[in-house]
């Protein structure tokens, strides 16, 4: 018989995360538009470093992460003692939820918000509080309502993950100065470098003592597969979560990929032009279907069907042509898909193949 070792209560709760297919079986050359990655990949000047640091490999890599935070410093005009760098920004969102929440705290994360904010509190003992969106935009005055002398963190993605709505600065201020004294508000800017001239939040973490922001190399910097993410916040929480960070938890190949393409700014620059532009086109043509979406911020688009039925059977018909987007039914929008702006090619196929599915409905 084999023993049934219990893990921590709430544990056995905790779903496993979806993450998105990359194949379909059968088809050769598919069409990924299901995790927000960039479709030109990684800069080259990311992959050459990456390269270039992968000897030495016997040895333990740089604990402090100093190169990497003084590039990130100095692209974003930060202090670089205020910097954190971790496994992806998953990892920095483990760290708040380690060292600020714990049994009997709570943990305000919204509706339609990003699947590890739960994870992450629950794996941390604390109690997650889901807080409605109002028509899929995050509701800071639903926020406020919700939060208790319990409430240690709030998290909220500007722009938000699946929906790519977005919301003022004005409320973001409103929000982390309405917060209880004990609570953190972490502004998660995976998708910051789309929004053109947006800080993410930084310039309310300088003004602030409550105030953290993660950022990620996944997504417009190409380097998903890589894994690196960062934080940014008051000195003093800074110092805690580095108490928390594994000390070698990010290799040598990890920092320099991540080093080099922070200082890539021409790269950046391309890709959220290009982001912009095919973001535009594809919304506008799936409109012209008869599928309308949300004003995205982000590199991808909330398609939006009449129902679950129909947007599963799209999801279905695009995964036979080779197609693969995300189902989004787990963030409470079953009549939705998450399709990510792709390269040109990309954005036409899937555009004529969702025309197909419309078309043969009727
Ligand atoms: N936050 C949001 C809103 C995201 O969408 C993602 C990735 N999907 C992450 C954080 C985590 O990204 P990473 O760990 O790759 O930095």
């Amino acid at each position: 018989m084999t023993r049934v070792i219990e893990p921590q209560p709430g544990i056995l709760d905790i779903a496993l995360y979806q993450g998105g297919a990359s194949h379909v079986p059968g088809v050769e050359n598919v069409i990924k538009l299901s995790s927000n990655e960039n479709p030109f990949g990684a800069p080259e000047s990311a992959k050459a470093a990456f390269a270039k640091a992968a000897h030495n490999l016997h040895r333990y890599p740089n604990t402090d992460h100093y190169a990497l935070r003084k590039a990130i410093a100095d692209v974003h005009g930060l202090d670089p003692d205020c910097v954190i760098c971790g496994v992806g920004s998953d990892e920095i969102i483990t760290f708040l939820c380690q060292a600020y929440a714990g049994v009997g705290d709570e943990v305000i994360y919204t509706e339609h918000g990003f699947g590890m904010y739960k994870i992450s509190a629950k794996a941390a003992g604390a109690t997650p509080v889901c807080v409605p969106e109002r028509e899929r935009v995050v509701d800071v005055d639903a926020i406020l309502a919700a939060c208790t002398e319990r409430t240690k963190l709030v998290f909220i993605a500007n722009p938000a993950n699946p929906t790519g709505t977005m919301i003022g600065q004005r409320d973001i201020a409103r929000l982390a100065a309405g917060l209880p004294g004990q609570a953190i508000l972490v502004l998660d800017g995976a998708y910051a470098e789309f929004v053109e001239g947006f800080d993410g939040g930084s310039a309310l973490v300088e003004a602030r003592d409550n105030v953290v922001m993660t950022r990620t190399f996944s997504k417009i910097y190409g380097l998903g597969g890589v894994r690196v993410g960062w934080g940014y916040g008051p000195r003093e929480i800074i110092d805690v979560l580095n108490r928390v960070r594994g000390p070698f938890n990010l290799s040598e190949p990890q920092l320099a990929a991540a080093e080099a393409a922070v200082r890539d700014r021409d790269w950046v620059e391309k890709c959220r032009e290009d982001n912009t532009r095919l973001r535009a086109w594809l919304a506008e043509a799936l409109m012209e279907l008869g599928v309308p979406s949300d004003t995205s911020c982000a590199n991808f688009i909330l398609a939006r069907f009449t129902d679950q039925e129909e947007a599963e059977a799209c999801d279905e018909f695009l995964k036979a042509n080779g197609i693969i987007v995300r189902r989004v039914g787990g963030y409470g929008l079953p009549n939705c898909l998450r399709i990510t702006v792709g390269d040109e090619a990309s954005c036409r196929r899937v555009v004529h193949v969702i025309g197909q599915f419309m078309e043969q409905k009727r």
